[in-house]
């Protein structure tokens, strides 16, 4: 690893995410992923000359929503702009995007460094713009084109160069896929490319004031990709630099392979885009109506949650982050212990291992989400006063779930109909122990010779007489009063 006392890493992160609405940008045509290639598309999406784009009020919608999440000044009135470059994905020659007046500017997120520290990143700037169509490289057959994927809406997010670490810009990255998944506006998924990530990478020495040159690393397709690539880059620029090369400003290509990055252009070969005005939209005028509207359907999000979730419900920092992780197995989590009649620290703490052990295995088995569990927060709530008031064992809890599940019935009437209740009544209990010892002298004598692991024999003979059902606590009491 390079020296971290000697150098700083310089990063900023470029994230694309496509937009969550129903019709493209600019015309009316499906964005359904996943559709045969080439059925939604329509002349203006396809360039053909005299078709005029109209504004989807969605993109502006969800833009501003993403604005007001991440602490944005939102612009009353900005414009689109066309980018120009030539490419086979782009029909019309120029992509329509945002240039000097995007409509959301200097905001931050809060990413958590960890447990006790947060750090805020800066937001450069968010603007609108529409997607490309997609390259299909068949090696039998030629390069494919679907345009299907032309004009689909998309916000790029541009943080501040405030990132210091691969570390701190996963962190970044996952905070900004939970926000836009709270928001309801993207599926952020990355592997699908509904968010996409470039990295403007640069070191310097320790204490240096002025920034060294950048690379852009792109074709970071995954999140552990990101991570590598910019260890990789911040290596490579270290060791150009110890061996006294300078650094080019160049765009370089993750190759998650070979586990490197290499030259796709250098700065002599950038492209000039040439942005000018578009003159087939109006400038886009928020009123504060429209604006205010938005700011009162955000939702609580993910670090606020984090936190209310530890202040109030008692649990511990790393059960918090995975409950919140999922926007909809917070609100389950939540539903399940406002059931309760009582607030209780224990159950609260129970409710979340429960979900974490027995839940979580179940979705990952049947790859579905919370919501799709036939599983109500009032069933789960009543099973765990069940546990937590010794009403039931573990064991018998992990039993009847997926009864619960499979049927929906409420856990007290399947431990009333299967006589499943657990046997708290001391007496009974010390009764069939003494019965356990006097059965078995030969093992009464090997554990008080030292065989310790013999304990568990007589709590499964205890256990067996009364058909699972006998409290575990009340048999350990018992069975280290006589053989002691
Ligand atoms: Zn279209």
């Amino acid at each position: 690893m390079y020296n971290q006392d000697k150098y700083e890493a310089i990063i900023g992160l470029e994230v694309h995410s496509q937009l969550l609405t129903e019709s493209k940008a600019f015309c009316t045509c499906s964005t359904k992923f996943g559709d045969t290639p080439n059925t939604n598309t329509c002349p203006v999406c396809l360039g053909h000359p005299g078709a005029l784009p109209t504004l989807n009020e969605k993109l502006v919608e969800y833009a501003i929503k993403m604005g007001l999440a991440t602490n944005c000044h939102i612009r009353q009135s900005s414009i689109f702009a066309r980018k120009n470059y030539f490419y086979e994905d782009l029909p019309k020659g120029y992509q329509i995007s945002q240039y000097d007046q995007p409509i959301c500017y200097d905001g931050f997120i809060e990413i958590e460094l960890d447990e006790f520290s947060t750090k805020k990143i800066g937001i450069t700037r968010i603007h609108m713009e529409e997607d490309t169509g997609k390259s299909i490289h068949d090696i039998d057959i030629d390069t494919l084109l679907d345009f299907n994927r032309c004009g689909i809406p998309l916000i790029e997010i541009v943080s501040e160069p405030d990132i210091r670490s691969a570390d701190e810009a996963y962190k970044y990255l996952e905070q900004l896929r939970q926000i836009l998944l709270y928001l309801g506006i993207s599926t952020a998924n990355m592997e699908e490319g509904a968010l996409r990530c470039d990295a403007n990478i640069s070191v310097r020495l320790r204490g240096e004031k002025n920034f060294g040159t950048k690379t852009e690393v792109k074709n970071l397709n995954s999140f552990r990709n990101v991570q590598k690539a910019i260890e990789y880059e911040i290596q490579r620029q270290i060791e150009e630099i110890e061996s006294g090369n300078i650094i080019h400003q160049e765009t370089r290509l993750w190759d998650a392979a070979k586990h490197q990055t290499r030259v796709m252009r250098t700065k002599e070969m950038a492209h000039d885009y040439r942005y000018f005005p578009e003159p087939d939209l109006v400038e886009v005028f928020v009123e504060d109506k429209f604006q205010n509207e938005i700011l009162n359907t955000l939702p609580e999000l993910p670090l606020q949650k984090k936190k209310r979730f530890i202040k109030d419900y008692s649990i511990n920092n790393y059960d918090a982050t995975i409950l919140v992780n999922d926007y909809d197995l917070a609100n389950f989590y939540e539903n399940t212990i406002k059931c309760f009649s009582q607030p209780d620290k224990n159950k609260n703490k129970l409710v979340s291992n429960w979900i974490q052990t027995e839940v979580l295995r179940i979705l990952s088995e049947q790859n579905i989400s919370i919501n799709e569990l036939n599983l109500s927060a009032n069933n789960l709530s009543e099973l765990i006063e069940l546990l937590a008031s010794d009403k039931i064992s573990s064991r018998i809890a992990k039993d009847i779930f997926p009864e619960i599940i499979s049927t929906g019935k409420n856990p007290n009437a399947i431990i009333k109909e299967k006589n499943l209740v657990q046997v708290s009544d001391d007496a009974l209990i010390e009764s069939i122990v003494k019965k356990i010892i006097d059965e078995n002298p030969d093992n009464v004598q090997k554990y008080k010779n030292g065989k310790n692991n013999l304990f568990g024999f007589f709590v499964g003979q205890v256990m067996k007489e009364t058909q699972g059902k006998a409290n575990p606590k009340i048999i350990n009491k018992f069975l280290e009063k006589y053989l002691s």
